[in-house]
């Protein structure tokens, strides 16, 4: 008899977990609270950046990656520092994930029918040292056609499968409880919301029309993370990363508003490091936003001028793109919860990426004419240059005096000095025509300008700032924008959720993001970027083949 397993989440991992059981013989009831047509979850949204290592596009830019490599900056990065307890699985996960970037990525997401680009990204480049956070060579994949070119092969397949009769599918099912019993999952229950037509990711009604129960055998809870419910993110703040900011703006839709983590510990699932989060400190607010409070992320490279709230220039390795949580740390104990990139308009054409599969149409609609108008010219692309024109928290002057002035309008503040600003730039400026130099920032552009890709489209040639040669001056106001979530569920290395008495629950798995993208946690503190996808892929695979493995 044909077998049921029922995901709840209806994102990424849900979706390569129903693909990989289906393709066992499984039936696959998918459940989530959204409307049919948000299928896909925050993959859509995202730029579809994938770390591999020793990919074919590394090869051909003559980066030199190993596993080796990859796996120690995977642990500098991570610092597993809990490994009798909450780390125990994570550190596990985290070489066996490495190792599938290494050695089976590619070829899944070939096998699947997703292509990648030419383009290859530097993110995380450390900046500290050797043993420490950062990618040592450029590792960030670009999905062609971002975001919906890695889901749809995956929604596609289910939902072809839903014709067959091999799925069912129920949108607009909100999960509110898991009941397990003698360590076996046994039921799920929860409200059928009203129908809604709603946009993707438009935050869709709560209100509730029935109720549901299910008995169940296989439970796989692949619900996101925490991203879009500031609340818990909040309550989480770890004291390291200083005060929890005041405002933030939200970089995920409304949708991953985290519950079911808090309902599945109340059932008895062990939920660990729920104080590793993924925040990115370089937020603007969108101009037309689509969910609550939707901000956008600014992908810098590396020449932007970073300045705090008081307008101190930072310090290694709090450049832009090097080590995202060292430069959170550094600006929450600031005192403010918001910072400055002062820049050139050379800078921002070259330099400036927005994440989100719809700040990229030429990716994302795989259209070569305008990839190639919009990245190979010398013009921003047409989204930068919204943000220039719309966005609020950009600032553009023809001289820094202006420029600082505008600034402090913006914050309606006086907390700026335009004197030493001045300074700051002026001695950067004395600095970058050189080709060495004692400033680290400028050391650290040199060196991006020796690989091929930064220099083609993501470095720009380094010039003075107050010279007139590079445009117009630039400031953006950048705000801390809430992501994702690096701790969750605990499972083992099969997928199964792991109970409070540290033993495996039958019948009930955990995949993507609620669980820390595997294990509970397999970036530990830091990660390299394009992690997260990638981590949705392996731990749904997983889960589905430790259904089938433990299923006797
Ligand atoms: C703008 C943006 C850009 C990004 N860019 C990248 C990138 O370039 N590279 C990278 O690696 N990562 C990126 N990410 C992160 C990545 O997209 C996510 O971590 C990943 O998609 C999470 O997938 P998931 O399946 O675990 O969860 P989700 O996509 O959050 O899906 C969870 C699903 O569960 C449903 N659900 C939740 N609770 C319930 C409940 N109680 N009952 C029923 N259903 C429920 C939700 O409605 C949702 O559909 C980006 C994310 C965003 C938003």
């Amino acid at each position: 008899m044909t077998k049921t397993v029922h995901i709840i989440g209806a994102g990424l991992s849900g979706l390569v977990a129903a693909t990989e059981l289906l393709k066992k013989g499984y039936h696959v009831t998918l459940i989530d609270k959204e409307p049919r047509q948000a299928i896909g979850g925050q993959a859509y949204w995202s730029f579809g950046g994938l770390f591999l290592v020793n990919s074919k596009v590394q090869r051909r830019y003559g980066v030199k990656d190993s596993y080796e490599l990859a796996l120690n900056d995977w642990l500098g990065s991570a610092q597993f520092d809990r490994l009798d307890g909450e780390d125990y699985w994570a550190e596990q996960w985290a070489k066996a994930y490495v190792k599938f970037a290494t050695y089976e990525k590619e070829d899944y997401l070939n096998r699947m029918g997703v292509k990648l680009t030419p383009i290859l990204g530097w993110a995380e480049r450390g900046g500290a040292s050797a043993s420490g956070h950062g990618n040592s060579v450029p590792r960030f994949h670009i999905t062609w056609g971002t975001g919906p070119g890695l889901v749809e092969p995956f929604s596609n397949y289910v939902l072809q499968q839903e014709q067959e009769g091999r799925v069912t599918f129920l949108p607009r099912h909100q999960v509110t409880s898991i009941d397990i019993e003698d360590n076996q999952v046994r039921h799920i229950s929860g409200n059928i919301l009203e129908d809604s037509d709603v946009e993707r990711g438009t935050p869709s009604s709560r209100q509730v029309i029935d109720t549901f129960s299910y008995d169940v055998e296989h439970l796989v809870i692949t619900s996101g993370g925490i991203g879009a419910n500031i609340e818990l993110i909040k309550k989480y703040w770890p004291k390291r990363l200083g005060q929890a900011p005041e405002h933030m703006i939200q970089g995920v839709p409304d949708s991953t508003d985290g519950r079911l983590i808090g309902i599945s510990e109340n059932a008895g699932v062990n939920i660990v490091n729920k104080d590793r989060m993924w925040h990115y400190t370089e937020g603007v607010k969108n101009h037309s936003p689509i969910w609550t409070q939707h901000g956008i992320r600014i992908i810098p490279g590396p020449s932007s001028m970073w300045f705090d709230a008081e307008g101190h220039r930072m310090s290694a390795p709090d450049y832009p793109g090097f080590d995202t949580l060292h430069t959170l740390e550094t600006i929450m104990k600031t005192g403010y919860d918001y910072s400055w990139f002062i820049l050139t308009e050379d800078i921002i054409k070259k330099e400036f990426v927005l994440s989100g599969s719809e700040q990229n149409p030429d990716l994302t609609n795989k259209d070569i004419q305008l990839l190639i108008k919009e990245r190979l010219s010398k013009q921003a692309t047409s989204p930068v240059n919204a943000f220039m024109e719309k966005g609020e928290d950009f600032v553009v002057a023809d001289d820094l005096g202006t420029l600082v002035k505008k600034m402090n309008e913006l914050v309606d503040d006086d907390l700026l000095k335009y004197e030493d600003i001045k300074a700051e730039i002026k001695s950067r400026d004395l600095q970058i025509t050189n080709s060495f130099s004692k400033d680290p920032q400028v050391a650290f552009i040199h060196n991006a300008r020796q690989f091929l890709g930064d220099k083609i489209v993501r470095t720009a040639k380094p010039k003075p700032f107050l010279s007139n040669q590079s445009g117009k001056l630039i400031a953006v106001k950048l705000n801390i924008i809430s992501r994702k979530t690096l701790g969750g569920i605990q499972t083992d290395l099969d997928g199964r959720a792991i109970n409070q008495q540290r033993e495996p629950i039958q019948g009930l798995y955990a995949a993507g993001e609620a669980s820390g993208f595997g294990g509970g946690g397999l970036h530990g503190y830091r990660a390299l970027e394009g992690t997260f996808l990638g981590g949705c892929i392996f731990s749904g695979i997983r889960a589905a083949e430790g259904i089938d493995k433990h299923n006797l």
